[in-house]
């Protein structure tokens, strides 16, 4: 793909999933009371990190030319690969925002009037948020020409995902009990399971 149609493309995915899905439940958010709070400095860091790394730091790519000593070319068929890869990781950015809705926080927290979401996306996968965001960082590495900006949001992506998802299933056993240990036996953390239990 041509670098000024990726930068064009990863912009436009970069402006739906923040802007056009995130803002009203970034709102939500602030307007809904909250009950409990894990949240540690490890967390704040690593959600800083993905912030800045895997947003920040690609579009000084895209506007400056302060990384083009990375720069290499990929072939076109995993740009156009990474596209569709982008296109499904908004949609399902989306769809677990919708389904998830005022239950949704950026951080570990439970809600005043917290509901355990078992259904529509979250029916077969417990994490489809993080699998959404997993999409939007490969389809980054796929998409963005530049050793530095495409793979800048995998790694700290991927500590944030693995030091978080456990602690967040404990939260939900705490917090839901046998509720969610049975929503455990059924569904996968990313992907669906083969047999569910
Ligand atoms: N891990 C989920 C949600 C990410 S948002 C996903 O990837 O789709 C993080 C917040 O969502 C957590 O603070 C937790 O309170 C809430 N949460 C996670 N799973 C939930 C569920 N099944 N029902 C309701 N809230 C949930």
């Amino acid at each position: 793909m041509d670098p000024l149609a990726a930068k064009t493309v990863f912009v436009l995915g970069f402006v739906v999933a923040n802007f056009v899905i995130r803002t009203p439940y970034i709102k939500a958010h602030k307007r809904l009371p909250i009950r409990s709070n894990r949240n540690t400095r490890l967390d704040t860091s690593l959600f800083i990190a993905v912030g800045v790394f895997g947003f920040f730091l690609p579009l000084l790519y895209v506007f400056t030319p302060l990384f083009s000593f990375a720069d290499y070319s990929i072939p076109r068929w995993i740009g156009a690969t990474g596209v569709a890869v982008l296109v499904l990781g908004n949609w399902v950015f989306w769809r677990s925002h919708k389904d998830l809705g005022g239950n949704w926080s950026p951080t570990l927290d439970i809600r005043q009037d917290h509901k355990l979401v078992t259904e529509g996306i979250y029916q077969r996968i417990r994490h489809p948020m993080y699998l959404s965001l997993w999409l939007l960082v490969i389809a980054q590495a796929m998409i963005l020409p530049n050793y530095v900006a495409g793979f800048s949001g995998l790694l700290p992506f991927g500590i944030l995902y693995f030091q978080r998802v456990a602690r967040e299933e404990r939260m939900m056993i705490e917090e839901f009990g046998s509720e969610y240990e049975r929503y455990l036996q059924k569904t996968g953390r990313l992907f669906p399971k083969l047999r569910p239990g």
